[in-house]
Formats: structure tokens, sequence, C-alpha cells
């Protein structure tokens, strides 16, 4: 493969190395364990386990690397430290380090197919990771990748200043703008696919697990070109396009399948024909009542691809749209820039879909996400209105000291939340959020971040800034003044 540097391997067809037999097997497992044991890193007793278990697992992997510790762990894999075995005996500012990210073995081989062939085509490039070797011995699966040290977000999130945020996502923008050119959603957008080497500045978009074909958008100038596409590009696709298929299987066939009348916003699923209740235009009532009525009950549920993590899902994920797109990731990496602004994370702590939705509805207000359903054909009812939380607001008083006790006689309440105007969060009714006073800073930030924040987490995917559009945008366009100039 011309992408393998250095080491010979074979992608994909990798050869299937037998397993000893149970004896030498056993004598490896002693001999791969001690060895295991003597090297230098902490180790707990689990994960030297779950290490030599690997190594012997995977005997070509023993041959070129070195495997010293677990580095991470997600719901698809566990992730390794390595290095080149010939590279032993150099001291370690001189080794070439790896990540050997390690798949569950009960990962579907076509999610395992898609996420390398993502890798493969994509990576390497625009702070994308790459891939420098897969070795499989029947169902052990490694990636090995370039390793970059990073901390966990937690650490640094409250000290990054304004020009750290801004280089910090105007990398993760050149990121996504790469992947969406490929016409991919990664669809796991949030710092722990997204890995910071804070030292030297260096960024890496990982973890290709969950990405998808954007099947709604029109195909990408990059698909477009000219030039004779690499075949593997077009099965990456293919394959990303089945999967998406897959996820919405819901959504299939639903032309000829008949809906209960005057719900044209309805998901469209099949319905077997007998469980179509017979309901007059307009005679459903349930909502906004305590209850559900036998119509509505009866509707299937919706189907619409959701994969992705809690607490960066956009509404068209939460409201189950089957219409998905690229901006998918732009709103993750909105919930992003709002944790740097605010210094919080996780910014949304929702457990499920529809507490995830009523946080949604306290930062933007009802109002905006009710029209975003509606244009995405959904329908929300919500028992009060929030006129939603001003960002600025919100981080001056996250990152700020507390206000002052409002003095007596306090100054006159928001007409809105009732609260002394130091205590109050709520939306500015006089000055739009994407509004940019070029002379203003907030909690230490330039205005322009907050503005391109409400940009990135603009409810309706339609009007959501692209990552392209984000780049443009006057907080990541320009370097933020510093602070005092
Ligand atoms: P999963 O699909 O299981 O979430 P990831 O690819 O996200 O797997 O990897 C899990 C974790 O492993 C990451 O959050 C990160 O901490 C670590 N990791 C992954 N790739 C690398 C890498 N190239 N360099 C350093 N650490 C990595
Ligand atoms: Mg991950
Ligand atoms: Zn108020």
């Amino acid at each position: 493969m011309s992408r393998i540097r250095g080491i010979e391997a074979k992608l994909i067809k990798i050869q299937k190395d037998r397993l000893p037999d149970l004896d030498s097997r056993s004598n490896k497992y002693v001999e791969i364990k001690k060895k295991n044991e003597e090297s230098f890193e902490y180790k707990s007793d689990v994960e030297n386990d779950q290490i030599t278990d690997l190594l012997l697992k995977l005997p070509k992997l023993t041959k070129i690397f070195d495997v010293h510790k677990k580095i991470g762990e997600g719901t698809f894999s566990s992730v390794y430290l390595g290095s080149l075995k010939q590279h032993a005996a150099l001291p370690d500012v001189q080794k070439r380090w790896f990540a050997i990210k390690h798949l569950v073995p009960t990962a579907h081989p076509a999610r395992i197919e898609h996420e390398l062939r993502c890798l493969r085509d994509m990576g390497g490039k625009d702070n994308v990771i790459g891939v420098e070797l897969c070795l499989r011995n029947l169902d052990t699966i490694v990636f090995v990748m370039p390793y970059i040290p990073h901390r966990k977000f937690s650490e640094y999130l409250g000290d990054m200043d304004a020009e750290e945020v801004r280089q910090y996502m105007y990398a993760l923008l050149v990121a996504l703008r790469h992947v969406h050119s490929f016409g991919v959603i990664h669809r796991d957008v949030k710092p722990s696919n997204f890995l910071y080497d804070r030292e030297n500045r260096r960024y890496l978009l990982v973890d290709f697990g969950l990405a998808q074909r954007a099947s709604s958008e029109p195909p990408p100038a990059a698909l477009e070109a000219p030039r004779k596409r690499p075949r593997e590009l077009d099965e990456c696709t293919n394959d990303a396009k089945r999967m998406a298929l897959d996820l919405s299987l819901g959504a299939r066939g639903a032309a000829a399948a008949p809906v209960a009348p005057r719900r044209p916003f309805l998901p469209k699923v099949q319905i077997p024909k007998h469980n179509i209740p017979k309901v007059n235009p307009g005679a459903c009532g349930c909502a906004g009542a305590g209850g559900v009525c036998t119509a509505c009950a009866a509707r299937p549920a919706a189907r619409a691809p959701r994969a992705g993590t809690q607490g960066f899902r956009p509404p068209e994920v939460l409201l189950k749209s089957p219409r998905q797109g690229t901006r998918v990731d732009t709103w993750a990496a909105g919930v992003v820039l709002a944790s740097l602004l605010t210094a919080r994370y996780p910014f949304f702590r929702a457990a499920d879909d529809v507490s995830a939705l009523a946080e949604l509805a306290d930062l933007l207000g009802t109002e905006p996400l009710r029209r975003a359903a509606h244009a995405l054909g959904r329908r929300i009812v919500t028992s009060s209105r929030r006129r939603g939380l001003c960002l600025r607001k919100l981080a001056a008083r996250l990152r700020g000291p507390a206000p002052p006790p409002a003095p007596p006689p306090a100054p006159p309440p928001c007409a809105h939340c009732r609260l002394p105007a130091p205590h109050c969060l709520c939306r500015d009714d006089a000055r739009p959020a994407d509004a940019i006073d070029a002379a203003a800073t907030v909690a230490g930030f330039p205005d322009a971040a907050f503005a391109l924040a409400a940009k990135l987490l603009e409810p309706l995917p339609a009007e959501r800034y692209s990552a392209q559009r984000a780049l443009d945008h006057p907080f990541l366009a320009a370097p933020a003044p510093r602070s005092g100039e």
C-alpha cells in the first residue's frame, strides 16, 4: 500500500497468522506477559493482561512494535501507545510513536472497513488523522496511527485565552472542511476526538467510527473534480451511503406508504395497512394534553441516524429528521466553542434526547427551536415558553466573579425573568446574537467569538454555518486582539 511507510504490510488483505497451538501458546503467553510486565511503564494488572492478550492474538504486532501502555478507551476500541521494535535502543525522543487502536471484536466488519477507508482516503492532511498500517488476525484488528500527545480537554479549557481558542477552533474547522469536502459527516465531533498537543500547537481529528456519507447534500466539489477518483474513495462513499441507508431503514419505501392525513411533517415510515388509524383531518388533539391519543399511539416511531454523542447532537438529530448533512458536525463545533467560551465541559448534560431538546430550548429559546422543528417537518410542544439565554452574559457570569447582591432599592428587574439586571441571563432583544461589536470583549473574548457561536449553534441546519463559512468569519479570519489592545 502506497500510504504505508517503512513497514512491510498489506492493508485489508492481511495475512491471517495462525494461532500457535495450545501448549506453545501458553508458553508464549508467559513469555509475552513477563516481557510486558518488565517494561518500564506502570500498568495495572488488567491493562497488562489486555496488552498480553492482544500481542498473543496478533503475533505480527509483536514483531513490529513494542506496546507500552493503554492511552485511550472508547466504546468501540482500546488505544495503546506503541513504538517500533527497531527503535528499542533509541532514546525516547528519537523514537517514532504510534497510537494502536484495537477494535472491539464485536464491531461490524463493514463498520471497521469503512473507518479504515475514511482514514486512508481523507487522513494525513488538514489536521485529520491518517493510518500507517492495519493488522488483522481472525477477529483481532488494529489500526496503527501516528501518535499525538494530548491532555484531557477539562484540564486546559479554563486557561485558554482568546488567541488560543481562535487557533483551536480554526484547526477544528479546517479539519471539518477537509472531511466535508469528501461529502462525509464525521458525526462524533467532540473534544475527546479532537486531540490537541498544546505544547506544539498540533491538532488531530480522530475516530471515524461513526462517519457517514452526507446523503442530503449535492455532491461536493472534491468528488466532482475531473481527475479520476481512486476506486477506494468510491467504495468508501458507497459504503457510507449504505450505512446511512441501513440506519434509516424506516424511511425506505416511504413514498408508497400511506400515512395519516394532515401530518405532512411526519417521518416517512412504512405503516402496515391494518395499523393505520382512521383519523379525521385535524381531529388529533392530544398535543399539549396529558396523554397520547390512539391515533398518535398507533404511529410508528420515527427512525433516522442518531449516531453521535449526547450533548453534541444538533436539533435535526434529536428530532430524528432524515435530512442530516455536514452541519451536524458544525453544530458540534459550536458546542465545543460554547464550552471554551464559558469554561464549562460538558456544556450540555442531558441524558436523553427529550431532556437534550429541553436544554436546547433553554439556551436558544422555545420559539427558534419550534421554528426549526417546523422547517424539519417536526412539531415541538412545550409547557412553557423560554426566551433563551445570552451566551455572552452566560460566559461573563461563569468565568467572572459572581455579581454583587443587588443593593436596595433594587434596579428595575428584567421584564422576562424578573431578576435584577446583573443577574439576568436573558437573550438581548435589542441586539441579535450574531451581531459583532468589534470594540467589545466579553469575559476576555472578542465579541466576534460569541457571534460565531450563534452561527454554529443555529437550530436550523440550512442556516447554520458550514466549516468554510465559519473559517471566513471575523473571529477566525483575523487574529484576536490581545487583551488591553
Ligand atoms: P473510539 O472509537 O473507541 O472512541 P478513538 O479513535 O476516539 O476510539 O480513540 C479513543 C481515545 O484514544 C481518544 O480519545 C484518544 O485519547 C486516544 N487516541 C486515539 N487516537 C490517538 C492518537 N493518534 N494519538 C494519541 N491518542 C489517541
Ligand atoms: Mg472516540
Ligand atoms: Zn432576564
